[in-house]
């Protein structure tokens, strides 16, 4: 499956602009963005639910789209399985008929149809339920008989566009695991469309991250987690303090970055950012060390809220200087006004030029 210089404007809001990549078959694949980057489009014209202004998308070796050559495939002949957020299963059909639905457009023969289904039904675990009036679902019921309606004409390649965000934690949690293991097992070839992290993380071989109709990085969750190519990608992946900071020459000779309140810090600066220049010191919540002692080493900080998160917590640390720092402790009970050290191993500061 290749996507080829896709670009797809609505009046002037440039849904997408310039997208290409490439999924390996059997690869899980994710759109991972906020609302408005263009991650529903990008799977929409996949789907050929819209026409792209520019671009060519090939499925297996086929053109399915290209508007310089004049090639459209509608969306049903294009072999594709969708799930989207809204479950969509019809009301009026019992959980068979809905699974069904697809060979019965394609009017195939009553045997086949009553096999299929019934190792789809086996699959997504509704055997029990092929009778039952789909209204009398549970919501995360009704989602598997949308998944299984994707599945039954087996196809090349299956879209999931936030297909669990109307599910309740719980159950979300319990879908994203099965939806994993179903897609390993079956080996299906999956586009996956969210602007949850953690679902993404999750399930995906790659993450595409988006932004404003571009894809900004592609990589592996690790890599797109710990080596984010921009400010927008490391936001997006995970709670993110910012320090004002000036780039200096330390006291100890060494070169580095002086804080707002003249704490040092020993980092390797971007190339071309010169002594003085202002910059933006970047790191996760999760990445700060907290002492107690306040002797320490490390910049001079109080605990000024506590969010008990179970088995976690999550505190805000009112620096020396205006700034202000998230943490985040296994366990500590760490009390308001209680002064603290602050570090963060270098190797997990990303230095920004302003
Ligand atoms: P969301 O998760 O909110 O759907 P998204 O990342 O999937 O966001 P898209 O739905 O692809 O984003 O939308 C990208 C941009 O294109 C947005 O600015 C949106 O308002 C606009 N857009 C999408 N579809 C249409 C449409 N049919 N008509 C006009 N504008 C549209």
């Amino acid at each position: 499956m290749r996507v080829q210089a896709l670009h797809k404007s609505f009046g002037k809001v440039r849904a997408v602009d310039d997208v290409s990549f490439d999924v390996r078959r059997g690869e899980f694949l994710t759109l991972l963005g906020p609302s408005g980057c263009g991650k529903s489009t990008t799977l929409r014209l996949i789907a050929g639910l819209e026409r792209p202004d520019e671009g060519e998308i090939e499925v297996d070796g086929r053109l399915v789209t290209s508007p310089r050559r004049g090639v459209f495939v509608p969306p049903e002949k294009r072999g594709m399985g969708m799930v989207f957020q809204s479950y969509a299963v019809w009301p009026h059909m019992t959980v068979f008929e809905n699974v069904a639905f697809p060979l019965r457009v394609r009017r195939k023969p009553q045997s086949e149809v009553t096999s299929r289904v019934r190792n789809i039904l086996e699959i997504i675990g509704l055997a029990g339920l092929a009778d039952r009036p789909a209204p009398d679902l549970s919501g995360g019921q009704q989602q598997r008989v949308a998944l299984g309606r994707a599945l039954v004409s087996d196809p090349t390649l299956l879209l999931l566009d936030e297909p669990f965000s109307n599910l309740d934690a719980r159950l979300r949690e319990g879908m994203r695991v099965e939806m994993g293991e179903l897609q390993r097992r079956l080996g299906l070839t999956t586009i996956f469309v969210t602007h949850d992290q953690t679902e993404a993380m999750m399930l995906s071989d790659r993450i595409f991250v988006m932004n404003g109709g571009r894809v900004e990085q592609a990589g592996t969750p690790r890599e797109v987690y710990e080596h984010p190519a921009s400010r927008f990608v490391m936001d997006f992946l995970g709670r993110i303090n910012y320090l004002r900071a000036h780039v200096a020459r330390l006291t100890n000779g060494r070169p580095g970055v002086r804080l707002a309140d003249g704490a040092e810090v020993a980092l390797v600066v971007p190339d071309g950012v010169a002594e003085g220049s202002a910059v933006t010191l970047a790191f996760r919540s999760a990445d700060v060390e907290l002492s107690m002692s306040v002797d320490g080493t490390g910049w001079a900080g109080v605990v000024q809220t506590v969010a008990y998160m179970g088995g976690r917590e999550e505190y805000v640390l009112k620096m020396a200087g205006s700034d202000e720092i998230k943490a985040e402790r296994a366990t500590e009970n760490l009390t308001l006004g209680t002064p603290v050290r602050v570090s963060v191993p270098p190797h997990k500061i990303r230095v920004w030029a302003d």
